[in-house]
């Protein structure tokens, strides 16, 4: 029998285990669909302190030694896990990883420390492989978490290809001179002689043999427009002919209306009318009236600037006057939580804003809402606009990255939401506008049908991940 092509998948974070945004979801649905393309999968990950050994199963230690930082000595164990034809792989770490947050403190700062928190996960996994413990056919890192890895397999002459996929090219995981001193000497070496950026993702997309994004024209728009990539402009343009774009897929199994344990009414494109049910929920729960004739736009996001809500801000009030409701959900940046905080407070019977991470309001909102607020200035893949398409709510979005490759604008026949290119407050109160007209038709319906039976389950970006993967091999590592 064929042996199957063995993968090893490191990411900072994956669901269930753990997760601050979409890439644990994607490290936690796309290995399972890997496995059922005939791949073998193991997933590297820390363990966190929030992870709850017993409930998730794992055991251990499989694997025990330590790593150098330094002047400095961590030792590591190694648990795992075995789950949806997976094993999940955990490296632990008192010093490092028993705190609960995965990048930060309750309160939102970034932990001082993160640098050398992902060095010295990076060196765990990399003495796990230089003394045997993980083998692979490939090795896939995600973001600058792991980045450094495709250099220090080469730094020591260690023939694993390797693929590095970008969830989004503005995190790039910065260090500073005195933080290199955790490198080992060697690397230290390699950085200086190559004259490397102290850039853990601009490191990486030089090393890894192919990188890739999550959306074909989040792809296309880091190449062509350099304020995409935030300095890094000149490495896309040099890596770009090994530079692909495969777009994130959703678990259905997890992002299901028809299923959804955490919704008040299950329901499928069959019976749209249940839907209903879930918006008086919804706004029972965030204690707005239950007026199910009013339109209610939902949110669930890191309210970032980046993530569009300084134009959700500029065009409240005039959105308030046309009767709109809305429920916001997520944390992050001080001053757009505080804007919308007040707005809440000043009208209290149309904004509802709930700043914690909740993942059973989520699926809610996904379920409750009319319209789903997705106005990115850039968005990578985005998920969310794939589980509101789903849950058939749907996005008003910029037309820009995965909403670009996801959203159709109606367009009064096809269509499964609304979509605007200027990324401009008018041209969002526009498309909004617009869509609340739609929301009084008969067409709507059609729109929640167009949105529920489109199909963005992992099978196809699967596929494209195995071929990457091979093409990959077949080129062997440089
Ligand atoms: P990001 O840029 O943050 O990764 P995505 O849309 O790709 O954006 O994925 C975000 C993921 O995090 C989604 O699964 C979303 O539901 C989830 N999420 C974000 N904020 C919250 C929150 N406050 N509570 C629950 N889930 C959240």
């Amino acid at each position: 029998m064929k042996n199957k092509l063995h993968i090893l998948y490191t990411a900072a974070e994956a669901a269930p285990y753990s997760k601050a945004g979409g890439l644990a979801d994607v490290a936690g649905s796309l290995p399972p669909s890997l496995v059922q393309s005939g791949c073998r999968l193991s997933v590297i990950s820390p363990l966190y302190g929030s992870i709850d050994r017993s409930r998730q199963k794992l055991t251990g230690p499989v694997f025990k030694d330590q790593v150098s930082l330094g002047s400095d000595v961590q030792p590591f164990a190694v648990y795992q896990a075995f789950a949806r034809n997976v094993t999940w792989i955990f490296i632990s770490n008192e010093y490092f990883f028993s705190r609960p947050g995965i990048y930060t403190t309750a309160d939102g700062i970034g932990f001082h420390d993160n640098t050398a928190r992902y060095i010295f996960f990076q060196k765990a996994i990399l003495a796990c492989i230089m003394k045997g413990y993980l083998k692979a056919d490939i090795l896939h890192v995600n973001d600058h978490h792991t980045a450094l890895l495709p250099w220090m397999l080469k730094n020591r002459g260690i023939k694993i290809p390797t693929l590095l996929t970008i969830h989004n090219c503005m995190y790039q995981g910065q260090f500073t001179d005195d933080e290199s001193r955790l490198l080992d000497t060697c690397d230290r070496d390699f950085m200086v002689s190559g004259s490397l950026n102290r850039n853990a993702l601009d490191i990486g997309m030089r090393y890894a043999d192919s990188i890739n994004t999550v959306s074909r024209t989040y792809r296309d728009e880091l190449v062509s427009r350099p304020e995409l990539s935030y300095g890094l402009h000149p490495t896309i343009l040099k890596i770009k002919d090994r530079f692909t774009g495969i777009l994130n897929g959703a678990d259905y199994q997890y992002w299901n209306p028809e299923q959804d344990r955490m919704i008040a009414e299950n329901y499928s494109v069959n019976s749209i009318s249940r839907k209903e049910k879930n918006k008086l929920q919804l706004l029972n729960t965030a204690g707005l009236p239950a007026d199910a004739a009013k339109p209610l736009l939902g949110s669930i996001s890191r309210q970032v600037e980046s993530k569009g809500f300084f134009l959700i801000l500029d065009i409240m009030e005039k959105l308030i006057k046309l009767d709109c409701l809305f429920v916001f959900l997520g944390t992050g940046d001080i001053r757009i939580m505080t804007m919308l905080g007040k707005m809440a407070e000043k009208y209290p019977n149309q904004v509802a804003v709930v700043q914690e991470y909740n993942e059973g309001l989520a699926h809610q909102i996904e379920a409750g809402a009319d319209m789903f607020l997705m106005p990115s200035e850039y968005e990578p893949c985005g998920l969310n606009q794939i589980y509101s398409l789903k849950y058939g709510t749907p996005p008003i979005v910029h037309k820009t990255g995965g909403l670009a490759d996801t959203v159709i604008r109606w367009d009064g026949q096809t269509g499964n939401g609304f979509v605007f290119d200027d990324y401009s407050s008018a041209a969002l109160f526009n498309e909004t506008e617009r869509a609340l007209t739609v929301f009084q038709m008969a067409d709507w319906k059609k729109i929640i049908r167009n949105a529920m039976t489109a199909d963005f389950s992992w099978d196809q970006s699967a596929k494209q991940y195995l071929s990457l993967y091979n093409s990959i091999l077949s080129m062997g590592t440089k």
